[in-house]
């Protein structure tokens, strides 16, 4: 974690104020509802999701992870786009195996990472696929407020296949970019000017935070889990190639950025889609044809990390 002072106690407040206001103990049926994880590359379901994910699985929850696209590009130039994928489909069923999870549990559905949005159609087909032949009670998908196009490309296509199916169900939205802003990571190399916009947009961040997360789930006794099945992604958690353009996790914002998954909860934007009335049943939260604005939240991400 950045260890600026305004930083860290703008970070202590939010979480404060968070955990003052959401609901911090799922219930013994929350943990136990079949749960399909969607994940737009092949470590996103364990970064925002993975402590939630293991305690449903100890629960004795029927989960499946579907992956949206191949990560044929999160590493340009420095492995053939096949020999990346099939890396990366590797690691997943790795990811999966201490997750507790078959190959059966895993669907890939392989689609080119970076340019999600050109394979709308097969995006939705694919979930709409799992979702009729595994009848999930909860579905766990990107953030509204994300800043990486391929997530927010996940979050559009799960929508409109959960609108499809039109069965009830519990949406669990999980951030992932969304912590790449101040106050979660500092970026010590921005020039002077660049950064009232940082702290600006950070600030907005926070707001975000406080008004849209309403679910955290305790990870305690499940981060030195998280970290292990973390470290099967190895393209992404360690420099495969000896070039400074093989970014790891662990490099972005310094460290602090890989920190924002490993706290003492998992936060989620959750809500109840409704077939009969396609509104949420939280009135705090905003209705289905908002959900899947294309316009919405839609911002360029601040790196050109391709890869989580
Ligand atoms: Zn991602």
């Amino acid at each position: 974690m950045t260890r600026s002072i305004p930083a860290r106690a703008a970070r202590r407040v939010l979480w404060s104020l968070l955990r003052s206001r959401a609901k911090t103990s799922p219930s013994q049926e929350d943990l136990s509802a079949p749960a399909l994880f969607l994940s737009p590359h092949k470590d996103d379901e364990t970064l925002g999701a993975g402590a939630t994910l293991l305690s449903k699985v100890a629960a004795g929850a029927p989960v499946k992870i579907l992956f949206f696209t191949d990560g044929r590009n999160s590493c340009q130039g420095l492995m053939s786009p096949r020999e990346l994928s099939a890396l990366r489909t590797e690691e997943a069923l790795a990811a999966g195996s201490k997750m507790g999870l078959g190959k059966e549990d895993l669907i890939f559905l392989e689609l080119e990472d970076s340019r999600l949005e050109d394979f709308h159609d097969q995006a939705v087909q694919g979930v709409l696929a799992a979702l009729e032949d595994f009848r999930p009670r909860e579905v766990y998908i990107p953030y509204k407020g994300e800043t990486i196009e391929d997530h927010l490309a996940a979050r559009r296509a799960s929508l409109e296949a959960l609108s499809r199916a039109g069965r009830p169900v519990r949406v669990h939205e999980y951030p992932v970019w969304f912590w790449f802003a101040w106050p979660w990571v500092t970026i010590p190399r921005l020039a002077l000017r660049e950064k009232p916009a940082w702290i600006f947009s950070g600030l907005a961040s926070g707001f975000r935070l406080l008004l849209d997360f309403n679910r955290l789930v305790p990870t305690e006794g499940l981060l030195e889990r998280k970290r292990e099945i973390l470290a099967c992604y190895k393209s992404q958690t360690t420099k495969l190639a000896d070039d400074p353009r093989w970014t790891t996790l662990g490099e972005i914002g310094d460290g602090a950025f890989l920190e924002c998954f490993f706290r003492a909860y998992e936060p989620f934007h959750s809500y109840d889609l409704s077939p009969s009335t396609e509104e949420t049943l939280d009135s705090k939260n905003p209705p289905l044809p908002a959900e899947i604005n294309k316009e919405e939240g839609v911002t360029s991400a601040p790196n050109s990390r391709k890869g989580s």
